[in-house]
């Protein structure tokens, strides 16, 4: 066997039994699981004093003191599959069994993108999620970074960084069991990771004050949980429930916010062919669309669309935006006109209208409100902790 796995250039590794890597983090309820991209089966990482481990084994690590390149790839063998480490081109593979490959080092990039100092590699059938492992506080300077401009008012900044963290915190209870917490990107909270250096810049020192002012602070809601606080950038002048956009979600109450239409980009427009519109939609023989509003709510509820064979189906809202592009429809507060061979949105505002309007809580700010009132505006029936 092992006259074979050194012509192989291998090092099998086994796994046995669970070790304290594993536990340290799928249990520590301060460290937060982020995906931060997916790539094929073949990842180039780059760092210095790189360690490689498998997370459920009690295998020394493969460590690397000095600057790296490493090579990750999938390979499946025997019907298994193995990660295969290739280090600084060298022909020897290490290989590791196991779901998850977990790097720790410091300066890690892949490519130009600079990743904290511990990632999980977790793959699936063919792509490898890479998965950023992170003290929950500086998770939310990544977010606030990310999020919101940091000139605006540091009162703002902290009740950002309040909302990002109770969001987060509730989605880790929600998702304990699953690779990762949350996604990098607008499905959850966009997060980019910031280095050390980068504190020096006096926006981030903003940034840095406004997660340790508030630090640990959360909203709960009435049902003594944390609350899965949303926010986005700009309400359009009403902010609505969860319940109107998503089918579960906590009743926080609504605000009206009439610092809104302040934001120069409120209004937008977009125009669609019916062809594009169809092709979107995936209605290939699509004909019309409806809007159906619920009672006097201003935020389109649904989208009736119409089908040459006479079939019609009810897109909600959200769903309808997210098939249009969030970007692009920019939220559900938007009328509609059938000029012939297109439709024209118009409509105000930006993003999902739930909790905390990003560009009402900057007017609030600047009008020299503080975090609890701005918190308490917003979520007006849940209580800071
Ligand atoms: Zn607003």
């Amino acid at each position: 066997m092992k006259l074979i796995c050194a012509a192989m250039c291998f090092i099998l590794v086994y796994v046995s039994f669970l070790t304290e890597a594993h536990s340290a983090i799928f249990k520590d309820s301060d460290l937060v699981r982020v995906r931060l991209k997916t790539l094929d089966g073949r990842i180039e990482i780059s760092g210095q004093s790189l360690r490689f481990q498998n997370l459920e084994n009690p295998f020394r690590p493969v460590a690397i003191p000095e600057n790296t390149k490493a090579e990750v790839r999938l390979l499946e063998k025997s019907g298994k599959v193995f990660w295969a480490l290739r280090v600084n081109g060298r022909e020897q593979e290490h290989l590791f069994t196991n779901q998850f490959l977990l790097i720790q080092g410091e300066g890690l990039r892949i490519g130009a993108q600079a990743l904290p100092e511990r990632i999980l590699l977790n793959h699936q059938k063919k792509s490898v999620d890479v998965v950023g492992v992170i003290p929950l506080e500086d998770y939310v300077v990544g977010v606030l970074a990310s999020e919101m401009p940091l000139a605006w008012p540091l009162e703002t900044l902290k009740a950002q960084a309040v909302a990002a963290r109770s969001y987060a915190r509730a989605v880790m209870e929600e998702r304990k069991d699953k690779a990762y917490h949350l996604e990098s990107s607008i499905m959850d909270q966009v997060f980019r990771h910031v280095l050390h250096e980068d504190e020096n810049d006096p926006l981030i020192k903003k940034a840095v004050q406004a997660v340790r002012e508030t630090q640990g602070q959360k909203l709960f809601a009435a049902n003594h949980k944390v609350l899965k606080a949303f926010f986005h950038s700009d309400c359009g002048g009403t902010t609505t429930t969860a319940k109107n956009v998503w089918k579960s979600g906590v009743n926080t109450g609504t605000a009206i916010d009439s610092s809104c239409p302040l934001n120069p980009r409120a209004q937008w427009k977009l125009t669609l062919s019916k062809e594009e519109l169809g092709r979107r939609l995936r209605v290939p023989n699509f004909l019309s669309l409806d809007l159906v509003h619920l009672g006097k709510e201003r935020r389109v509820q649904a989208v009736r669309v119409a089908q040459a064979d006479g079939i019609n189906k009810n897109i909600p809202a959200n769903e309808f935006r997210q098939l249009l592009g969030f970007q692009e429809l920019r939220s559900s507060m938007f009328t509609l006109k059938d000029q012939g061979h297109s439709f024209v949105f118009e409509g105000q505002g930006y993003g999902h209208g739930v909790g905390l309007c990003q560009w009402g809580s900057r007017s609030l700010g600047k009008n020299g409100a503080n975090y609890k009132n701005i918190l308490k505006h917003y979520y007006p029936l849940a209580r800071l902790k």
